[in-house]
């Protein structure tokens, strides 16, 4: 943790409230594009059924903001754990069909109760249901983001959730969390509200930990953050704080703030639209990606891996070069020219990201090898290079 660079500030975790005493604004603010999320527990009232008293209060508020002329997205979990509650069943199971049964069922009921909610403020609502697949492929990505511009357009509310029913492990998000700072991507939201059963962020468990303080206001991207949220060398582990913190970051590549609060304060959306800082505010103060690079560190899971010489590494994350085949030490995977791959150096650790020109084939039989062997070792040559500086998107080293 920075403690000479002041990354964040915090206050007494017996009132996280007091959060308010901030000198800046919320973010929310200044936002004209927001993303609200919606967490399984708030939804469903901790698995008992969809909590229709706070859907109605954050339609509520959502259909005030909208009125104020803010583009509102709201991703919403609790399909599954409505699902459950539906067809009767007092365990959640743990095979994949059932899952996605109850996921089905339940998405009916949360479809339903948000369309009632708007309908009471005029406002139309839209289902959106989307899998890591559909954001990972460029003519989807693309169409998912024309889609929801255009319905934003037309003053609708996007409801988006996972499309759990069809996912299989390899191409799912996996939690709505990420999901959230996803579609803040891709629609270049300003601000990603998670709302949640707990204040916010705290710098070790309050539970365990009495010396816990809230953290107010930070950096997203700090990754300090990661540690406290129960992240690698860290003793807490509290209830999904790790993915906010991440989403955080995601959502920071195109430029949006994260908040993370509870959902069950009183108006929280519009205190927080009003300039109050309510929970723990993540501000975005990276430099922002283009869409383009967005979509190349976006993809959660690549179909390769690459791993490069000290010298290759290098040539990318300091002099800003494209990869040539001579710095590649070894291939993992399958992968088509114009897929996806990490790049990683000598330690796993990934350096890069990028839309490779060969195929894994190819490109274990060029590397080490010079750009002019191409040729004579292929028969042909898209391009010298293995990844186009262009192509290429630098990401954090992890240390
Ligand atoms: N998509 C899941 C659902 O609606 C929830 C995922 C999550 O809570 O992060 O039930």
């Amino acid at each position: 943790m920075n403690t000479t660079a002041a990354p964040f500030s915090s206050t007494a975790p017996a009132t996280p409230e007091s959060a308010t005493a901030a000198s800046t604004p919320s973010v929310v603010a200044q936002a004209e594009r927001l993303v609200v999320k919606v967490g399984s527990s708030l939804v469903t009232n901790e698995g008992k059924g969809i909590d229709l008293n706070a859907v109605e209060q954050w339609a509520e508020q959502i259909a005030a903001l909208h009125v104020r002329g803010k583009q509102m997205v709201l991703v919403s979990s609790g399909a599954i754990a409505e699902g459950l509650v539906r067809l009767g069943w007092p365990r959640r199971p743990s095979a994949m069909h059932e899952l996605q049964a109850a996921a089905a069922v339940g998405q009916m009921g949360l479809i339903q109760a948000y369309e009632v909610a708007f309908a009471r403020h005029g406002i139309r609502t839209a289902q959106i249901l989307l899998t890591h697949e559909d954001l990972a492929d460029r003519h989807r990505y693309l169409n998912a983001r024309s889609t929801m511009y255009t319905l934003l357009g037309l003053g609708v509310v996007p409801i988006v959730n996972e499309n759990d029913t069809v996912v299989t492990d390899e191409i799912r998000v996996g939690d709505n969390d990420t999901l959230g700072a996803l579609v803040t991507n891709l629609i270049e939201a300003d601000a990603l509200i998670i709302l949640t059963d707990q204040a916010g962020l705290y710098t070790a468990d309050p539970r365990k930990d009495p010396g816990a303080t809230f953290v107010a206001h930070a950096q997203a991207g700090d990754p300090s953050l990661e540690a406290m949220a129960g992240g690698s060398g860290s003793a807490v582990g509290t209830g999904g704080m790790l993915t906010k913190i991440l989403a955080a970051k995601r959502a920071a590549n195109s430029g949006g703030h994260t908040v993370i609060a509870s959902g069950r304060q009183p108006n929280v959306l519009l205190r927080l639209a009003q300039g109050e800082c309510i929970g723990t505010e993540l501000r975005a103060e990276l430099p922002v990606k283009s869409a383009r690079q967005r979509w190349i560190v976006d993809h959660l899971r690549t179909r390769g891996r690459i791993t490069l010489d000290p010298g290759a590494v290098k040539a990318l994350s300091t002099d800003q070069k494209s990869l040539l085949p001579i710095g590649v030490v070894a291939v993992e995977g399958e992968f088509e020219r114009g897929d996806v791959v990490a790049c990683v150096d000598e330690h796993g650790v990934e350096c890069a990201r990028g839309l490779i020109n060969y195929s894994s084939s190819d490109t274990r039989r060029i590397m080490r090898q010079p750009s002019q062997m191409i040729m004579q070792l292929l028969g042909s040559m898209s391009a010298p290079e293995l990844i186009h500086r262009d192509n290429l998107v630098l990401t954090a080293h992890k240390h």
